[in-house]
């Protein structure tokens, strides 16, 4: 039973300058801002080229509409009259009834007007059978698209802590560009044929990130910046984003290394913000420190930060992060709890801090978060030889204990690894699908601006300011991320993978994982030969 009621109440409020803002994009990807009394929610409502488009809220959650309700949602943000929206829906799909265009209409209206209620925590629930033939909420993983739903800006791979553990890898050996590899093998062989073939825009570049080197060896072509400089410039940036926007990238992350090293992230966030973007920072917290420029994120128009805590204990962090870090990182938690940003922790866990994890439960509930999350060891640059890496067996107790202790705080816990279902199911430690998202619902861009599936693996399929969206989205690389679950074997995917039930939620975990075993493996092989070769008495002696 639709509520007109409601609806006109709805339609009313859009046009209400204290209540709601709405803001459309001429840049393909529709925004629409709204500040409630029960708090604030952002809609993006990307189009595709067949009329179907999806609906995000808060750059989170995924809606897709058919072209019939993608027209009327549309029509509802923007504020037209129901009466109004029907009429536009008999002319634009002939054949519709005067009544089922009314009622199709009221149907989403009144969709609208319930994930508009922002003191509802979970929008997509009120999708209820009424809308549910126009409205499909489909499993993850299981919906083409168009664009990924957020993308990685790396502005800088400077960085003022020294991870042993840290998943960049610079200067680094560069993989060839355009690989032809399915991403279960790729990066080894691909790093090895090193060619620097994408050697940012002007194609002839030698500058180097002076990152930390320690402990993380390089060779064969080093990492290669844009124009010979150690990263884009602002302006640049400011293209790279508007890009991101026109084709319908709704979430930035800022990362890096350590982005808040880069001078211009207050400007890229105020650029977002303008563009209607969400945007996120994940950061080790230490320039957070001072609320001063905190405040200058958070005015610019800074959505949420993921800070970086590896253990309550000091001397703990410290040594993960090979620096003094604790005392600012902590202090930068607070500022940002304090400038009321949507603030979280993200700590990997590994040998190192592991029998710590259930306390930094309780350190992060009385320091006042709400959300934490934690992952495992990312098998790249210092990931691969730290050794600091733990095994599932003893990983899946810790996480049963974490979560446990989440719950009886009232705090969310969120899980980030991929791991392989048949070794440690996330959906079974009752932590939620996790799947490897990289060049489908996420990308990342290089600081030279070149595009990269995700942080951890270095091969690149273009160049965001150089090639042509479509090059990109549709390289070879990342259609295979995209068709794990179609096509496993072609994914490079082992043979236990290829009839598994679980494989349209597991995706095979994370390939960087994967070809390190191999690695591991096959290293463990040949010195075994080698070792036998020594030990046979030889045929020739
Ligand atoms: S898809 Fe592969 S990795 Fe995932 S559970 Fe199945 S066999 Fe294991
Ligand atoms: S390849 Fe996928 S699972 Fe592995 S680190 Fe990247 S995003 Fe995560």
């Amino acid at each position: 039973m639709v509520n007109r009621d409601a609806t006109r109440r709805w339609t009313k409020r859009l046009f209400d300058p204290l209540l709601g803002k709405r803001r459309v994009e001429q840049c393909g990807l529709r925004t629409y801002d709204l500040r409630r009394p029960g708090g604030r929610r952002r809609f993006h409502l990307r189009s595709n080229a067949d009329g179907s488009a999806v609906l995000l809220i808060d750059a989170t959650d995924a809606i897709h509409l058919n072209p019939t309700a993608a027209l009327l949602a549309r029509l509802a943000f923007d504020g037209v009259p129901v009466e109004r929206a029907a009429a536009a829906l008999r002319r634009q799909f002939r054949g519709v009834s005067a009544a089922q265009a009314r009622s199709d209409a009221e149907r989403i209206y009144a969709l609208v007007e319930r994930l508009t209620d922002a003191t509802d925590r979970c929008p997509t629930c009120t999708i209820t059978s009424a809308a549910e033939a126009m409205v499909k909420w489909q499993p993850p993983f299981s919906v083409p698209i168009s664009a990924p739903y957020k993308a990685d800006l790396a502005l800088t791979y400077d960085c003022n802590n020294n991870c042993r553990h840290c998943y960049n890898q610079c200067p680094r050996p560069r993989a060839a560009a355009r690989s032809a590899e399915p991403v279960g093998s790729p990066l080894k062989k691909l790093v090895s044929e090193s060619s620097g073939a994408t050697a940012g825009l002007s194609g002839s570049a030698s500058g180097i990130s002076p990152k930390h080197t320690a402990g993380q060896a390089g060779s064969g072509t080093l990492f290669q910046q844009a124009g010979g400089s150690s990263t884009l410039s602002t302006k640049q940036w400011y293209q790279v984003l508007d890009r991101l926007a026109a084709v319908g990238v709704p979430h930035i992350i800022y990362t890096g290394g350590e982005p808040t090293l880069f001078d211009s992230l207050p400007d890229l966030i105020r650029r977002a913000a303008d563009l209607g973007l969400v945007s996120g920072l994940n950061t080790n917290g230490r320039r957070l420190s001072d609320a001063g420029y905190v405040e200058s994120l958070r005015s610019a128009g800074l959505d949420h930060v993921q800070i970086t805590l590896q253990s309550d204990d000091r001397a703990v962090h410290n040594a993960m992060c090979g620096a003094a870090a604790f005392d600012e990182t902590v202090r930068g938690l607070k500022n940002s709890l304090a400038a009321d940003l949507h603030a979280i922790t993200n700590t990997t866990l590994t040998r190192r801090n592991i029998g710590q994890a259930g306390r930094l439960v309780d350190f992060l509930h009385d320091l006042g978060l709400t959300v934490f999350a934690m992952n495992g060891m990312i098998f790249a640059g210092g990931g691969l030889n730290c050794g600091d890496e733990i095994g599932v067996e003893e990983l899946a107790p810790v996480l049963a204990d974490v979560r446990d202790r989440a719950a009886q705080r009232r705090m969310r816990f969120l899980w980030y690894t991929p791991t392989e279902y048949c070794r440690l199911s996330p959906v079974e430690l009752e932590l939620g699908p996790r799947r490897c998202n990289a060049g489908e619902y996420s990308i990342c861009i290089e600081p030279n601006g070149d595009v990269i599936p995700c942080q951890s693996y270095y091969v690149p399929v273009g160049n965001i300011l150089r090639d042509s969206w479509p090059t990109i989205w549709e390289s070879a690389l990342f259609r295979r991320f995209r068709n794990r679950g179609a096509d496993p074997r072609a994914a490079g995917l082992p043979a236990p993978c290829w009839e598994c039930p679980d494989l349209p939620l597991c995706g095979g975990g994370c390939p960087l994982e994967q070809d390190h075993r191999r690695s591991v493996s096959t290293t463990a092989r040949e010195s075994k030969q080698a070792e036998m070769r020594q030990t046979e008495p030889s045929v020739h002696a």
